[in-house]
């Protein structure tokens, strides 16, 4: 098929770009950063969930998959880890505890003192999410990129796209910060960059950008063993010996910031015994792109020249909705699964 731009390496841009060129298909992946995830992907807590969360619109049809294509990515890419260590939720009471979905267990607490054996006063009850994994979201970006371009895809960082260029209401390609791009599609994975890169096209794209703030914790290697969630903070150990924590403050000052970051590792350090070495790494408010409607994945022009993906959770669906694209680019067929997933076109 034709030549395929891709914008944007974060998770859903490299993962796109993978799973195009390792279909033969000719792609360029253009980031405005130096490296891929440079935007929030970077900061991303990274929970795969298997069940539970919140699944808007035709993220319901997609996150089925999620598991099943992790497992796919793995064998494909011999450096791709994913830390299938399940997860345990608990509320401050009992009574607002969801009630366990399919693949989900409500265990008690020694059950839970098993689990995670260094919780100083584990709750009474807690959901248990076996299947649920995590990743190291930057690495991933990273191996889904050096995989594409191993297939033929031609990488360039530091290369802002700045316009699509539109010549009789056809698209050629896209100017940038380099210089012109050829295409005869462009798929935009630009993450909170999207609505404005399809400004010209009349596209109106109701997509938010959230903040949302991650720490970094060096801790004893195996200090928490699985993804924990309470009231008080999300934590999992991303890689041997360093936690990442979800901070519960987006706004502020800088030091508000950092107190937030102090605050919820002292929480870390009451719930967790020898967590007293735990320190803060650092801390990044990222703007995660939510679309109104859950995920938009799909042409925005009639003449499918112009393409989009941009969804929440998308560590959790990227690998899925990469695999879906190229099947759809490479074959022509839409993806059934990606149909309540479609923008309007213009
Ligand atoms: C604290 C936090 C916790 C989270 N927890 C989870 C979780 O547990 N599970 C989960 O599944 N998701 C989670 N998310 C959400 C998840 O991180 C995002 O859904 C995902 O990273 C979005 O990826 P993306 O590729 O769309 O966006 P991005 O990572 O922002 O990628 C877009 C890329 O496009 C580039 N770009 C932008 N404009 C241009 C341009 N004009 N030209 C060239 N390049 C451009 C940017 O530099 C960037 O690299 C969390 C997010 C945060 C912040």
């Amino acid at each position: 098929m034709p030549a395929v731009v891709v914008v944007g390496a974060g998770i859903v841009g490299s993962s796109v770009a993978y799973h195009l060129a390792r279909r033969g298909v000719s792609v360029t992946l253009l980031e405005q950063g130096p490296a891929p995830a440079t935007g929030v992907t970077a900061g991303s807590f990274a929970w795969i969930r298997s069940a539970g969360g919140h699944w808007p619109g035709g993220a319901q049809d997609l996150h089925e998959y999620a598991l099943a294509d992790y497992q796919r990515l793995e064998a494909e890419l011999p450096h791709v880890t994913v830390r299938r260590t399940g997860s345990l939720t608990w509320s401050g009471t009992p009574a607002q505890d969801s009630r366990p979905g399919p693949g989900q267990f409500r265990i008690g607490r020694s059950d839970i003192a098993a689990l995670e054996p260094n919780l100083r006063h584990p709750p009474d009850q807690a959901i248990h999410t076996p299947a649920d994994a995590g990743v190291d979201p930057t690495a991933l970006a990273h191996a889904l990129v050096a995989a594409a371009g191993a297939h033929g895809a031609t990488v360039l960082h530091d290369t802002a796209v700045i316009a699509l260029q539109v010549t009789n209401g056809r698209l050629q390609g896209v100017l940038t910060s380099t210089g012109f791009h050829a295409a005869a599609t462009v798929v935009l994975a630009a993450g909170t960059n999207v609505p404005k890169l399809c400004e010209q096209l009349s596209a109106d794209l109701a997509i938010a950008a959230s903040p949302a703030t991650l720490a970094r914790v060096t801790a004893p290697s195996g200090l928490v063993k699985t993804i924990v969630a309470n009231p008080d903070f999300e934590v999992r150990e991303v890689r041997d010996g360093e936690l990442v924590l979800v901070v519960p403050c987006v706004e502020g000052t800088a030091a508000a910031l950092e107190q937030a970051a102090q605050d919820t590792l002292q929480h870390l350090q009451t719930t967790f015994r020898e967590s007293d070495q735990c320190r803060l790494l650092g801390y990044r408010v990222g703007r995660r792109p939510m679309p109104s409607h859950g995920p938009l994945v799909g042409y925005v022009t009639h003449d499918q020249s112009v393409y989009v993906a941009v969804m929440h959770s998308a560590i959790t669906l990227a690998p899925t909705v990469g695999r879906l694209i190229a099947d759809e680019l490479v074959t022509g067929r839409p993806a059934p699964e990606l149909r309540r997933c479609r923008p309007r076109a213009h």
